[in-house]
């Protein structure tokens, strides 16, 4: 299966209720053969405006650190753990990420990343659930299965906590380093 296949049928995926409230599915976008894979958490309201995976403000926040960091959204892949945007931007709920997740694997399987990039706890615990708090756990490198992760902040953390800033933007750093290990 293509990522675009892929795509077509995240669209109409009614595999839980998320889809009653929403305006259209976010599959994610980026580079089909991408090294890197970042994970957020699910659409905002930007996101569910435009069918596109972080558009609005923290998205700004990601596209400037991308670049500095000399990378652009042609290089990499970004998704989410859930593909519709939950009401109100709610957490989304464990049944809902369970029903949700399979497609985020199988965008893995396609795109082979050598580093998945989580944003936020809730991508961080789905791929790693027996590590601790992100406060604790932000900026680190872990190898799992074979599989490169580093676990950043979620974006919208530095907007909303202007001290975390600096934090998520030095532990984006990190990417390149772990690139040159995961060779
Ligand atoms: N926050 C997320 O976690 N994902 C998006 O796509 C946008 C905002």
């Amino acid at each position: 299966m293509t990522l675009e296949e892929l795509r077509t049928e995240i669209k109409t995926c009614q595999n839980c209720s998320l889809y009653k409230t929403a305006a259209q599915a976010v599959p994610g976008e980026g580079n089909p053969v991408a090294k890197i894979f970042f994970v957020g958490e699910g659409p905002g309201f930007h996101e569910d405006k435009e069918g596109r995976p972080f558009c609005g403000a923290a998205g700004k926040f990601l596209d400037e650190m991308l670049e500095e960091n000399g990378f652009s959204r042609k290089d990499v892949f970004i998704g989410n753990i859930v593909k519709h945007r939950p009401p109100g931007n709610r957490d989304p709920l464990p049944e809902e990420i369970k029903a949700c997740t399979p497609w985020l694997a199988k965008q893995l399987e396609i795109i082979k990343p050598k580093i998945i990039v989580t944003l936020g706890r809730h991508s961080m615990h789905h791929f790693l659930p027996d590590i601790g708090s992100i406060s604790i756990c932000h900026g680190k490198a872990f190898k799992r299965d074979g599989q490169h992760y580093l676990t950043l902040y979620h974006p919208a953390a530095g907007l909303h906590q202007v001290s975390l800033k600096e934090t998520i933007k030095n532990d984006f750093k990190n990417i390149n380093k772990l690139l040159k290990i995961a060779k």
